[in-house]
């Protein structure tokens, strides 16, 4: 009996999760003596070749759907399984008829349940979804891991470790460069905040694992020499007893770590042991600013007290760093006022936070509701606002999210087309591309090496992947085009970018790692010039990490493509 754990499309800054929930199944089915591979597939065309007769998928990708029938379709016999935080968005017929269950919410011990018995499936394995004579049937009832006998995780079987390498990791206190280990010492959370999927997957309850499993994880880590960790429980200081157990054998290991706390748990006594043990950042989640939304989101934390208790985490030598959101159902101009004038404190007094975008998630109350702008699972976590309601102000929160991220915030299907001029340049930047699919890096400043200081790029992106910006004119017309663009690599390795309109193609090389990145240039003969016409930048190399960069050094907000064209004679 062998299992292969796949992990579809693991990148960016909110697939921490997933890791470490194939971790943990890897752990329980060790722990079942089930023999088992991890692997991360980022493309559907990604082979899968497997000897394996289960296979366990989990992703936040709705196109999980192709990859999962392409293996069903390949390996007939194959016994497919679905797990994620997702899962109610996946429990429908047309995914039910390809995989053969879908586990509900935290009930990962259906995986082993299946494995063991395949004959169970028909009668109905607790936490598990699935399809009989043409129905779906859910038994919902929980069948939740023991945390406490999973033991330590094998983080050596995960590709690279599960190490976390973005960006975010890279300044202090991770030190530049350094690399920061995925940790847990409890799953779940007892809030019922009404935008999370927590309490939809955990049912409001934590589950918590042995200390002494989460100090070998650690120890394994120390004997690879990195000591950066991320610990990534939903509030590692919720229960002081059992954070008390964890801190008394950590504060001896000399590590440095980032974590979750919430404003009611954090005082003097906490702090100091946060301090002693390594906490060198703590992420607080507010949202919001307004006392009426914080209301309506079920997460009421104040705005006085969060600064209050900013400063008393400072003072034990600790970054606080605040989470705040826009674009919620529901927020009017003034709650968005509120929490500009929160930020604009946090910034004075040289606090951290980081500003992300409202997403509908599955399961959740905000799922269906009118006014949902996107729904696609993989624009989650980039610049996209996903809500527009009749009490949306979307140009204050235009404004709100470029003054403090440096980010445009994307409308999905705005309009946007180029305006292509007869003989003469047209100047767009990269970012008002009309459609992408370019998995953009969370922070789009750059100088060369550097992600937190003000640079010249404007767009960026990494892996495979597209942007298109479409043409427009007031007439048609034939003309040579000539494409000229500034970009490089982000790392050291080397790729190649397709540059398209329409049919016609060419190739150019993507420069090497710079401060300022190389102008390229590509013509195209013989073009005519229309409303049909898309230039298409495609990024067709798994190491062609690329982005583009201002043509002004100076301004941030330059121009970074340029069109230009000449009649043809
Ligand atoms: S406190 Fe955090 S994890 Fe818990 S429900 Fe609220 S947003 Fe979710």
């Amino acid at each position: 009996m062998s299992v292969l754990i796949l992990n579809y499309d693991p990148s960016g800054l909110y697939k921490r999760n997933e890791v470490l929930n194939c971790l943990l199944l890897a752990a329980l089915l060790k722990r079942h003596s089930i023999s088992y591979k991890i692997k991360e597939i980022s493309s559907i065309s990604d082979e899968v070749v497997n000897d394996e007769r289960f296979v366990v998928i989990t992703s936040r990708e709705k196109k999980v759907q192709e990859l999962a029938l392409k293996i069903k379709k390949r390996y007939k016999t194959k016994v497919l399984i679905f797990f994620h935080e997702y899962f109610s968005f996946f429990i429908n017929k047309d995914f039910l008829k390809i995989v053969d269950i879908v586990v509900v919410g935290n009930g990962f011990n259906a995986i082993i349940d299946l494995i063991k018995d395949l004959k169970r499936k028909e009668t109905g394995i607790k936490s598990t979804a699935w399809l009989s004579n043409g129905v779906v049937n859910i038994n919902s009832s929980q069948n939740p891991i023991d945390l406490k006998k999973v033991g330590k995780l094998p983080y050596s079987k995960y590709p690279g470790c599960g190490i976390y390498k973005e960006a975010a990791f890279k300044y202090s206190p991770y030190e530049e460069g350094k690399d920061a280990a995925l940790i847990f010492f409890s799953r779940g959370c007892k809030s019922r905040c009404s935008f999370c999927i927590n309490p939809i997957f955990y049912k409001r309850k934590v589950y918590y694992r042995d200390p002494f499993d989460v100090l070998e994880d650690i120890d394994f880590f120390i004997e690879k020499g990195i000591v950066h960790f991320s610990f990534e429980d939903e509030n590692l200081i919720a229960d002081r007893k059992r954070f008390n157990e964890l801190y008394t054998h950590i504060k001896k290991k000399n590590i440095m770590y980032r974590c979750h706390g919430a404003i009611r748990d954090i005082d003097n006594s906490i702090l100091k042991k946060l301090f002693e043990s390594g906490c060198k950042r703590l992420d607080i989640g507010i949202e919001t600013a307004s006392l009426d939304l914080q209301s309506k989101i079920n997460k009421i934390n104040g705005v006085k007290r969060v600064i209050k208790v900013c400063n008393q985490v400072k003072s034990f030598g600790i970054r606080p760093f605040i989470l705040m959101m826009l674009g919620f159902p529901g927020e009017t101009r003034e709650d968005l006022l509120k929490t500009k004038g929160f930020l604009e404190i946090l910034e004075k007094n040289g606090m951290e936070f980081g500003l992300s975008l409202f997403r509908p998630l599955p399961g959740t109350c905000f799922e269906k509701i009118k006014g949902i702008t996107e729904t696609g699972f993989s624009s989650h976590g980039k610049d996209v606002l996903h809500y527009i309601g009749d009490e949306t102000d979307v140009d204050e929160i235009k404004r709100i999210y470029k003054r403090f991220t440096s980010k445009k915030l994307i409308i999905p299907n705005e309009s946007k087309s180029i305006k292509v001029v007869r003989n003469g340049s047209s100047f767009i930047r990269a970012d008002e591309y009309f459609e992408a699919d370019f998995k953009p890096v969370p922070l789009n400043i750059w100088n060369g090496d550097k992600w937190d200081s003000k640079g010249l790029a404007h767009l960026v992106g990494r892996f495979k992947g597209y942007i298109k910006y479409r043409f427009s004119s007031s007439e048609s017309f034939k003309a040579n085009i000539k494409i000229r663009f500034r970009a490089c690599t982000q790392t050291d390795e080397k790729g190649n970018l397709v540059i398209t309109i329409n049919e016609n193609k060419k190739e150019v090389y993507i420069p090497e790692k710079s401060e300022s990145g190389e102008i390229l240039c590509v013509e195209f003969e013989n073009i005519t010039v229309d409303i049909k016409n898309e230039l298409c930048i495609l990024c067709n190399s798994e190491m062609g990490l690329s982005l583009f960069l201002s043509f002004d050094d100076s301004k941030v907000d330059n121009k970074s493509i340029e069109i230009s064209t000449c009649d043809v004679l």
